[in-house]
């Protein structure tokens, strides 16, 4: 039987079962995975450096040839090994080692000939190249290996580069004829792409660089593309579908903006006037609201709230702790009298749970907040008109999709603190609208956030002192993770234990963290609120939300435990008044990753410049939580790096989809095939949306 491009690469000559179970950990199955698994790198081979002009600490490539190889035990440790191989090429000879890999001397025999790709570093014994990479070369192989620009995968221990790129020649080879390009000639012609077997082709064996990128920028498009369809799918769905038109001027709001202890500013006015747009539409509101911590999003959130009220609807505001849930709990019941707000915690008993979801149920609350309390299947609305998802990174996929559940195609605002550009959050976040707050409220100042070293700590706690005897509050923070729990823990606990006895013995500390009784948090957290507390020493309960303006200062303790993000979340909880705020980091931390995101923090203060930092020291898949955008899929493509083609690749699909919505037509059934290939869930999603 003659092989397709789906046909498992076991059954192939020369693989067998052992090698494809090797190259399943790879991703590679299918013939078709194995030409989707692109170089990592390329060496030019039309040209080597001579060893004679290699340069100290820059990586090169050389052809040289092995004159003596050898192996010698560290005397030190015996399971250390050091193999060597001196090698020579018409210019000079240059020491090659390689550490703990014995295996290596078997192929290092004088008269091989080897390309070899490292550092030379420079020795007291002229230059060295440590661990390089290395291939052996022979005539045979002159036309894929050497001679010209030559792939270099990412291959495990047993796989040579000869080998798989002389496997990787003869697929295309045999294949190449084979693929169904499900980018159609229209939308190649209109961006100047190339065809998707050219592309394959000069992928992994370019005739030059330049064909290398223009290959390289249409996989990544393709990439984007296949990412964006089910987005744009599902957004074009929800819009299908009936929803609340909501009146969206009326008394109650009238009267709560005046009562307003301050004026919107021109952001949240922009943004507010997004969402009356949707949500007098008769369709739901899908819409994301970015905005930097401290911004103001939760006011905006409790106006779509007042308005959905207008029409008898309730409205549901969910949040991912105890903590910020009883806070805004508090807080709006305040704002607005005329409204019956409920609190769903886990905490609270039975019998008061119940009552609430009579209440809820028969339509006496209007607004409910609570955690994901509020996800639990006795909770039922009378009328759910309304969803507001604050903190969303903090929930899953599946939690936010079932709150909307609990009504009939309610509006739906979903918020972050952790801003992307506009560009990317409507791509990334492709079935959602995109607002953003991009202004702080007005007399707020930049906090001033430095770097102490432990044995500066002293340094760091005067500067607290002093904002103490101000009569303003401050935050300690100290790292405890589940992993390590119990150990921090004891940290946290014996920090508190000292600073009370010690350099704070003048003031009034309360510590803080998750495992405390609900009750006990609240009691801390009033207390605090209250001033009865100077300090308050915590764990990252504090992370999310919690708004206290009288508090100028925090310390975060071990900062490098914490990512950039969440760093910037938990400076958020000062700088949140007119007042002067500190953030004091103190860290040893040697880590050249960790040291970024320390300098990060001590540079800049807009989330936005935040997270764009933090994208690109984790990478999206990371950031965003891969598995909740389909974005593992992302072999090539950067979303980062390549946001217009993002862009592009978005305004394609949304204009092949609004031609044919469920993919029916001849010429894209390519696409469809492939889009049903890869994510599966793809067809229930065109049948039932
Ligand atoms: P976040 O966007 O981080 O959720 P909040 O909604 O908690 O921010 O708002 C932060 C603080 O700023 C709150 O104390 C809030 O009352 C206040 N605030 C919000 N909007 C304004 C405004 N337009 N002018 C002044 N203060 C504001
Ligand atoms: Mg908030």
């Amino acid at each position: 039987m003659k092989s397709t491009l789906l046909s498992p690469i076991q059954y192939l000559k020369g693989i067998g079962p052992k090698r494809a179970a090797k190259f399943s950990k790879l991703g590679i199955n299918s013939i078709e995975d194995l030409l989707y698994y692109f170089p990592r790198r390329y060496e030019d081979r039309t040209k080597f450096a001579s060893i004679k002009n290699l340069q100290d600490g820059q990586p090169q490539t050389i052809k040289a040839e092995v004159i003596a190889g050898g192996q010698r035990n560290s005397w030190r440790r015996r399971s250390f090994s050091i193999t060597e191989a001196l090698v020579k090429d018409e210019s000079a000879r240059i020491s090659c080692v390689w550490f703990n890999r014995p295996y290596l001397r078997n192929y290092l025999k004088p008269g091989v000939k080897l390309i070899i790709h490292g550092k030379p570093e420079l020795r007291p014994n002229g230059l060295q190249m440590n661990n390089p990479e290395f291939e052996i070369i022979s005539e045979e192989d002159e036309l894929l290996s050497a001679g010209r620009i030559v792939p270099v995968y990412s291959l495990p221990e047993g796989f040579s580069q000869r080998y798989f790129r002389r496997l990787v020649k003869q697929l295309l080879d045999e294949h190449l004829s084979q693929v169904n390009d499900c980018l159609v000639y229209d939308i190649r012609q209109r961006n100047s792409l190339l065809n998707l077997a050219q592309s394959l082709l000069n992928i992994h064996f370019p005739e030059d660089l330049n064909i290398q990128k223009q290959a390289y920028e249409r996989l990544a498009f393709e990439e984007f593309f296949l990412f964006q369809i089910p987005l744009v799918l599902r957004k074009l769905k929800k819009k299908e579908k009936k929803g609340i038109a909501q009146k969206v001027s009326g008394e109650l709001l009238e009267k709560f903006l005046k009562r307003m202890p301050f004026v919107l500013t021109n952001s949240q006015i922009k943004v507010v006037e997004e969402i009356k747009n949707d949500m007098a539409r008769p369709t739901a509101m899908q819409r994301l609201l970015q905005g930097d911590v401290g911004s103001g999003k939760t006011v905006v959130a409790v106006i779509a709230a007042v308005i959905a009220n207008h029409g008898g609807y309730q409205a549901a505001f969910m949040v991912p702790t105890e903590i910020l849930a009883k806070q805004h709990f508090e807080k709006i019941s305040a704002q607005i009298k005329e409204l019956k707000i409920g609190l769903l915690v886990s905490s609270i008993d039975k019998k008061e749970k119940q009552k609430i979801c009579q209440e809820l149920k028969e339509g006496k609350i209007n607004i409910l907040i609570g955690t994901h309390a509020l996800l639990e299947e006795g909770v039922q609305f009378k009328n759910l008109g309304l969803v507001v998802i604050d903190e969303q990174h903090k929930f899953g996929v599946g939690q936010r999709a079932l709150l909307p559940q609990k009504g009939i195609n309610p509006d739906c605002l979903i918020m972050t603190a952790t801003p992307i550009p506009r560009t990317l959050a409507i791509t990334i976040y492709g079935d959602l609208d995109v607002s953003i707050i991009n202004e702080l409220p007005p007399g707020r100042q930049p906090i001033k956030t430095m770097h102490f070293l432990k044995k500066q700590r002293l340094r760091a706690y005067d500067l607290v002192k002093l904002e103490l005897k101000q009569g303003n509050q401050a935050y300690i923070v100290y790292p405890v993770i589940e992993e390590s729990y119990a150990l921090d823990m004891e940290g946290a606990k014996e920090m508190y234990q000292q600073l009370s006895l010690g350099a704070f013995k003048e003031f009034k500390l309360g510590l803080i963290h998750g495992k405390l009784k609900q009750q006990e948090q609240d009691e801390i957290m009033l207390k605090f609120r209250n001033k009865d507390l100077d300090v308050l020493v915590s764990t990252t309960v504090l992370e999310v939300g919690i708004d206290n303006p009288n508090a100028t200062c925090m310390v975060v303790e071990e900062a490098q435990r914490f990512g950039l993000s969440q760093l910037h979340q938990l400076r958020g909880r000062v700088g949140r008044g007119e007042k002067q705020s500190f953030c004091l980091l103190i860290s040893d931390a040697q880590g050249q990753e960790a040291l970024a995101r320390i300098q990060a923090m001590v540079e800049y203060n807009d989330g936005f410049k935040i997270a764009e930092e933090d994208l690109k020291i984790r990478g999206p898949g990371e950031f965003f939580g891969s598995r909740q955008h389909g974005l593992t899929e992302l072999k090539i493509g950067d979303p980062l790096a390549q946001m217009q083609l993002l862009k592009r690749a978005r305004e394609e699909g949304i204009k092949l989809l609004e031609h044919d919505l469920h993919l029916e037509m001849r010429q894209n059934a390519a696409l469809r095939e492939k889009l049903l290939q890869r994510f599966p869930e793809y067809e229930e999603l065109v049948m039932v949306g």
